[in-house]
């Protein structure tokens, strides 16, 4: 049921090649006071997805920090990840409520997973609303916990709101990606806003040559010739994958060479993933140029980097959007994103940097043609972009502010 994830440690000091030493000092000097404390990220799942991404870079540099870190993931299966699915989607705003039947389910598998929570941490750092009954059903302990939430959840949906809410008094903390995210009556005195982070030392981000990410692509079959177009995303509606393949056709009117690839992992707690791919499959049935790719058949993380890489445009049309990860990942290659307006994506696609926001699938096609028209534009709002991740976007700043708000509630 709750199954630890074995990750190492790693050297903070590394990063200092991305971003000078004095930020890493800083952040040595900000973890010194809390060496020794124990702290454990619960989440759904050790892949698939921005937050087994996060925590796989994460917990390792925390240890080399001093801090007593662990990571476990809840093992259960489909059907209780179709529940917490269809729970995420409400926290989005999705108006399909959960069943009682499907609340009893939720509780059982939650009790389980309780159960087997038998050490103790100083701090428990809960993501999503997978595990969000645990402290309600095992007792807060000695622990400080707090709620990372990942998803907009200004606009949930009321009734399965008004049954998640309780859970909310047992924490001390909650942690949002943006200040507007937050339910508006969240029963928490302590709100913080910390956006996530990309590690640029993990397979999927550090620097490889364009030879190598050539031969890459060339080896699971794209035509590295002609101009490519790249999404990468989980299977899911919020991505919009039928929006980028529409955009995409728009684009091939003008442009006939131009290739999409649709990247998408199937993420353990997402099983809605299997029927987008279904969907996707017959859009681009007629089309050899769109090309789908999953882990499942060897797109891992060398392979995400080099299409981030090689792309001449990344595109991201999320409706909805937590984050958005893939956006800071593609521009911190140099590679320029067109991406929708939601979520956290327009904090990484300022005015003139990084690429373009867009609000259509037509708003979309035109930016994509634009780009291709003109790279060296492109190649400027990208640099433009590498630098806001640098300063903004990389894995130490969000160590920082997490251990901040650590030491803070430790007093
Ligand atoms: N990802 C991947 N392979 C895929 C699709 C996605 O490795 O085929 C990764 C992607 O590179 C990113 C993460 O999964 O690191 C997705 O995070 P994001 O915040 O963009 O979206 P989420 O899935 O959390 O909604």
């Amino acid at each position: 049921m709750l199954q630890s994830v074995d990750v190492g440690s790693r050297s903070l000091d590394s990063y200092s090649q991305f971003m000078g030493s004095a930020v890493i000092e800083e952040l040595r000097a900000t973890a010194a006071p809390l060496s020794g404390v124990r702290v454990l990220h619960v989440n759904a799942t050790g892949y698939g997805g921005g937050v087994a991404e996060i925590l796989r870079s994460e917990v390792p540099v925390l240890r080399d920090l001093g801090v007593v870190a662990d990571w476990k993931t809840i093992a259960a299966g489909d059907a209780f990840f179709a529940i917490t699915k269809t729970i995420h989607n409400a926290l989005q705003g999705d108006p399909r409520g959960v069943t009682k039947e499907e609340w009893q389910a939720y509780e059982a598998t939650s009790n389980a997973v309780a159960a087997q929570l038998e050490e103790s941490y100083d701090v428990v750092v809960v993501h999503d609303p997978q595990p969000l009954a645990l402290p309600h059903i095992r007792g807060r302990g000695d622990s400080v916990w707090v709620w990372r939430c990942h998803v907009d959840s200004s606009q949930a949906n009321p009734q399965v709101w008004q049954r998640l809410r309780p859970l909310l008094d047992d924490f001390d903390a909650a942690v949002f990606t943006l200040g507007s995210f937050a339910p508006p009556d969240a029963p928490i005195n302590r709100i913080e806003i910390i956006p996530p982070a990309i590690d640029p030392l993990s397979p999927k981000n550090m620097p490889i040559d364009d030879g190598l990410a050539t031969s890459v692509l060339e080896w699971i079959g794209v035509d590295t010739a002609r101009p490519l177009l790249v999404q990468v995303s989980r299977f899911d509606p919020w991505k919009d994958p039928l929006g980028v393949i529409a955009a995409y056709r728009t684009v091939k009117q003008r442009v006939p060479a131009v290739q999409l690839a649709l990247v998408g992992s199937m993420a353990l707690d997402d099983p809605q993933g299997w029927k987008v791919h279904r969907q996707i499959t017959s859009a681009a049935a007629d089309d050899p140029d769109i090309s789908l790719f999953t882990n499942l058949t060897g797109a891992g993380n060398i392979e995400v980097n080099a299409f981030q890489r090689h792309a001449d445009v990344v595109i991201q049309k999320s409706l909805r959007e937590g984050f958005g990860l893939v956006v800071s990942e593609a521009v911190w290659k140099g590679t320029p994103v067109v991406a929708g307006r939601a979520g956290g994506i327009p904090l990484q696609l300022p005015d003139g940097t990084g690429g373009y926001l867009v609000d259509s699938i037509d708003e979309c096609a035109e930016a994509v043609l634009g780009l291709l028209a003109d790279p060296e534009a492109g190649d400027r709002l990208a640099a433009a972009g590498t630098e806001l991740v640098r300063e903004r976007f990389l894995l130490p700043r969000l160590i920082s502010d997490e251990l901040r708000l650590i030491a803070s509630l430790l007093g």
